[in-house]
């Protein structure tokens, strides 16, 4: 098992991509931090992946405040004494044409988005440099990359969570801790479950490999940059987008 021994916080893994996230890097041997807003719903993803045979914890936070990130890691640490994996998957859309865009809906994606990581991401950091040893993986979006007509704030906050991984990449690579975005496509789950049959058919055409992408899909990758196979890779953003992005 590639990742065994591996402590994981994976963000807003009561369900979506972070759900599949934590399961998979579960299934390949790490003890993972199930987390979001809804405790009830973090402990019962939880219980499910302990009776599958793995380990977790579900630890109730909101990563758009800087407390709430800096218990998740004090229990994380309680609890297994490490942090090896970091996950900054938690994230919302508050979508609206920019000139009807209130400054809360501008606010609170930026804080929950691109705030949340560095809450997370600072607050995991001495303890990944005391190892010497961490993989810090930041969920974007093809939209931080192209841009979205009517996701003005999510797309500069998935903008700027690729510039925060760059840098933080620079910061810490002599600690041999790595970071790398993925940024997946279009992905089936509640997030896109709400947006309207005519956006999805024209996400849909821009495709290449013609279908829609499964939460699996990207927990896969984001296993493969959490493991030892992955130890060169740092700074950089890995699409998962059926063929949307290519740079
Ligand atoms: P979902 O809406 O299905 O799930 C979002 C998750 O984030 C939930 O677990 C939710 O948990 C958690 N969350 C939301 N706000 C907070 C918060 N303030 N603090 C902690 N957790 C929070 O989204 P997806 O699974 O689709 O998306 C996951 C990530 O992938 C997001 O960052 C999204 O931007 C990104 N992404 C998704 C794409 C897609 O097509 N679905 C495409 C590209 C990127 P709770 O409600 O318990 O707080």
């Amino acid at each position: 098992m590639k990742l065994a021994e591996k402590v994981a916080i994976v963000t807003g893994s009561t369900r979506g991509i972070g759900q599949a996230i934590a399961e998979e890097l579960a299934r390949q041997g790490a003890k993972v931090v199930i987390s979001g807003r809804n405790g009830e719903r973090a402990q019962q993803v939880a219980a499910a992946i302990q009776e599958a045979g793995g380990e977790a914890i579900a630890v109730q936070a909101d990563v758009s405040h800087m407390a709430d990130a800096q218990r998740l890691v004090k229990e994380t640490l309680d609890r297994w004494g490490r942090i090896d994996i970091l996950i900054n998957n938690a994230g919302i859309t508050r979508d609206n044409l920019l000139l009807r865009m209130s400054e809360e809906e501008w606010d609170t994606v930026l804080q929950v988005n691109l705030k949340g990581a560095f809450n997370c991401t600072k607050s995991v950091t001495r303890q990944m440099m005391k190892q010497r040893q961490g993989r810090i993986i930041n969920i974007t979006s093809v939209v931080g990359q192209m841009g979205n007509a009517g996701q003005a704030n999510y797309a500069a906050s998935k903008a700027g969570l690729i510039g925060f991984t760059k840098s933080v990449a620079r910061e810490l690579a002599s600690r041999n801790i790595t970071c790398n975005a993925v940024a997946p496509g279009y992905i089936q789950t509640d997030m896109t479950a709400a947006l309207d049959d005519a956006v999805k058919d024209s996400l849909k055409q821009q495709i290449p490999l013609g279908r829609l992408g499964t939460p699996e899909d990207v927990a896969r990758v984001v296993a493969f940059l959490c493991s030892d196979d992955a130890a060169y890779i740092t700074g950089q953003v890995i699409n998962v987008d059926g063929g949307m992005v290519m740079t």
